[in-house]
């Protein structure tokens, strides 16, 4: 029997599907939907499968609501990473963070990333491949449901460029948008680029998606942005300003600046003075992020009297600023620092 994937799909798809393939059945697909994906919950208790006992045996048996198996769990001071292992052997990361208000997570969008910006461990790993729609909602269901971390946010800053993979994001964002589903508003959802602007320039025109926008910038030089994401040579700075500014008066809202500090790389006065100089005109908030030390890095964590100064120099020119001194929130460092697990290609290279 063809297997419908509960994870691949909106309520009314998934509806929709079980009535094709069984010729009647809505109602209870749709009932079967909305208790499993909002509590965990696979069962006939509704009243309205009283007499269907059948009708819940086709729907189960031709749905599939397999999680991806656990490969690790660590938690690490107040952050718990989830590594799941896909079908095919892959691990994919996601980090729960607890925030001033209520927990974030933070997911992956591919298995590893091509953009190869130098600061980040999933960069130096390539892109293996896409991550599939049911492959998002699965990391988020299995935080937020199955070990029940209640989540409130969801931010797509884990392994990948999530505008590398734009359809299967936007995909995944309706499914999890899903009233009769997991019901995130979109306003609690954040999609991280590096600066894929043509994707910008995409969701600028779609309305429907009211999603957060984050721009992860790093230096506003355009060698040393350059040197740290490689992509900047295709689509600079000036690119990203205007792209920045038609998604300000398109969607009337502001854009999240994501700004990784390394220390003696971009964090002096004079980056910020010109971090201030680059923004201007925008509406922008921007999220300053300690770097995040690796495995044999030589990339470097400011001290916590240069992130403040660097700081106070932006709130002083006006700016709108970010910065969560939690233990654990910079693990989420722009778009990446994830993946720093072995995947298969890895360990077979070693053997
Ligand atoms: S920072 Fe983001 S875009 Fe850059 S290599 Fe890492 S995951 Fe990819």
């Amino acid at each position: 029997m063809a297997m419908i994937s509960i994870f691949s799909h909106t309520a009314a798809e998934f509806a929709e599907a079980h009535t094709i393939l069984h010729g009647k059945g809505k109602l209870h697909a749709l009932q079967l939907y909305r208790q499993f994906m909002k509590k965990g919950i696979w069962e006939e208790s509704d009243p309205m499968f009283k007499n269907a006992g059948h009708l819940f045996e086709k729907i189960s048996n031709s749905t599939d609501r397999e999680l991806l198996s656990v490969s690790s769990l660590l938690e690490e001071g107040d952050t718990v990473k989830l590594i799941l292992s896909t079908p095919d052997g892959f691990l994919i990361e996601s980090v729960v963070i607890p925030m001033q208000h209520g927990k974030t997570l933070c997911v992956s969008s591919q298995v590893g990333c091509r953009m190869g910006c130098t600061f980040c461990e999933t960069g130096r790993m390539g892109l293996l491949r896409n991550l599939e729609p049911s492959e998002i909602v699965r990391q988020v269901y299995h935080a937020h449901i199955h070990l029940g971390h209640a989540i409130n946010n969801i931010v797509f800053m884990g392994m990948g460029e999530p505008f590398d993979n734009y359809d299967s994001v936007m995909k995944a964002i309706d499914i999890l948008t899903d009233q009769n589903g997991l019901a995130f508003g979109m306003g609690n959802i954040t999609v991280s680029t590096s600066g894929k602007l043509e994707a910008v320039y995409r969701l600028a025109e779609d309305q429907a998606r009211g999603i957060n926008l984050a721009i992860s910038l790093n230096a506003v030089q355009s060698d040393l942005r350059s040197k740290l994401m490689p992509h900047n040579r295709k689509e600079g700075l000036d690119a990203i300003y205007k792209a920045i500014f038609n998604y300000n008066q398109k969607k009337n809202r502001e854009v999240l600046v994501g700004y990784v500090l390394m220390k003696g790389i971009n964090d002096s006065l004079e980056h910020a003075q010109s971090l201030v100089e680059f923004l201007q005109g925008l509406r922008i908030k921007v999220n300053l992020i300690p770097y995040n030390p690796q495995r044999n890095d030589r990339f470097k964590r400011p001290e916590e009297i240069a992130i403040e100064r660097f700081s106070n120099h932006l709130q002083a020119a006006g700016l709108k600023v970010l910065y969560r001194k939690t233990k654990g929130t910079s693990i989420m460092a722009a778009c990446g620092q994830l993946g720093g697990k072995k995947q298969p290609s890895d360990l077979s290279k070693e053997n």
